[in-house]
């Protein structure tokens, strides 16, 4: 028998085994959406959005169709658009860069810090031009980018700050919750994320009421008073049903995120002899929620052959950066940071009840 056949098999996500957990809840929840006859705009969504805002520490938050559309009705409602320069980091998912083609801006990456692979603010000042309307940080990986340091740039340039809070709900930079520091922040409730739905889903957080009221018209045709439409929107709105499953998994979010930590911590105090791994730092004034644990290193392909023979799944985020990518083709430009955290970087299962004193860490 090969040692594969001998060790149990642990997946890098058990979506099915984190849900499970609420069971019960979400058939009740369930139940009372399919009695109300109410399926879109109703109450779950309302009672959703204000305690998602509670949470961001924002008075504002308009649920939506998923995370793309989050960032893309957030740059609309900024009128950004055609002509408009957007500054979004090069090491990021492509939806942050895609929000910005969608609305006829272009993306204008900056390098990231290799430490903390979020965006380098000592960089973003040089990529400023006049056309430059707004900044996109993201909180990579479940760490908060350096919002206290990105914000006075903003604000000397006059630049919009939207965060790309997809990764990272319930983090904090200087205490204060990340999906609250911009102008108008997007976050995805897609089922993997830290908050995931059990099925596509997205909001936006802002502390003001024009952009939320915006935010509100793009999300549902243009429109506030049925078959009244004051501009052209979109279709993206946040359903019953996910509102109702999202209320009850929000209520564990931070016990969840604890559980991330400790996870975290626990793979970082138990790999030290693993001298060419670099394991996750985390800036002083920011606090990580470890919606990933991110391991670079130059042997990677031994590295995950190594633990896939021991029976552990990992995943690459991201293998081929946006501006590499296909859709992207006709940006020529190097980003060699970005490129090596590509070529570098895989990571460790991590998700609410695991349990990685199984996985014999030492031996690695
Ligand atoms: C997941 C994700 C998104 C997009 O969210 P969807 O709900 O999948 O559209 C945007 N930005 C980042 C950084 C993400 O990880």
């Amino acid at each position: 028998m090969s040692l594969s056949e001998t060790k149990a098999s642990f997946p890098f996500l058990d979506l099915k085994s984190v849900n499970e957990r609420f069971k019960k809840q979400f058939y009740e929840a369930f139940e009372s959406v399919l009695q109300s006859g109410k399926y879109i705009l109703g109450p779950e969504l309302e009672a959703f959005e204000k305690e998602y805002a509670s949470y961001s520490e924002t008075e504002f938050c308009v649920g939506v169709g998923n995370g793309l559309d989050a960032l893309i009705i957030s740059l609309k409602a900024l009128g950004i658009g055609e002509g408009d320069e957007v500054i979004v980091p090069s090491n990021t998912y492509i939806a942050t860069w895609m929000a910005v083609t969608h609305v006829g801006a272009t993306p204008v990456p900056v390098e990231p810090r290799i430490d903390t692979y979020n965006i380098n603010p000592d960089l973003i000042e040089q990529a400023i031009t006049n056309k430059t309307k707004a900044i996109i940080p993201v909180h990579l990986y479940g760490q908060a980018a350096e919002m206290h340091r990105i914000m006075p740039i903003a604000e000397k340039h006059n630049l919009w700050v939207i965060e790309d809070n997809a990764q990272a709900q319930g983090a904090t930079c200087g205490g204060k919750k990340t999906g609250g520091w911009g102008h108008i922040n997007a976050t995805s409730f897609y089922p993997g994320k830290n908050l995931g739905a059990l099925g596509d889903g997205g909001a936006i957080t802002t502390n003001s009421k024009v952009l939320a009221r915006k935010a509100k018209l793009l999300r549902n045709y243009g429109s506030e008073q049925k078959y009244y439409n004051e501009v052209i929107g979109l279709n993206s709105r946040l359903d019953e049903l996910q509102a109702a499953f999202l209320r009850i998994k929000l209520r564990h979010l931070d016990k969840d995120n604890q559980e991330r930590q400790q996870i975290a911590s626990y793979y970082s105090q138990n790999l030290n002899h693993k001298s060419d791994w670099v394991l996750p730092v985390t800036e002083k004034q920011c606090t990580h929620v470890y919606h990933l644990f991110v391991v670079r290193t130059q042997s990677r392909e031994e590295a995950i052959t190594q633990l896939s023979s021991r029976g552990i799944s990992t995943m690459i985020h991201y293998p081929i950066p946006p501006h590499k990518q296909q859709a992207y083709k006709n940006f020529k430009i190097n980003l060699p940071i970005a490129e090596k955290i590509h070529d570098e970087v895989f990571s460790l299962p991590i998700w609410s009840g695991i349990n990685v004193s199984e996985f014999d860490v030492n031996q690695w």
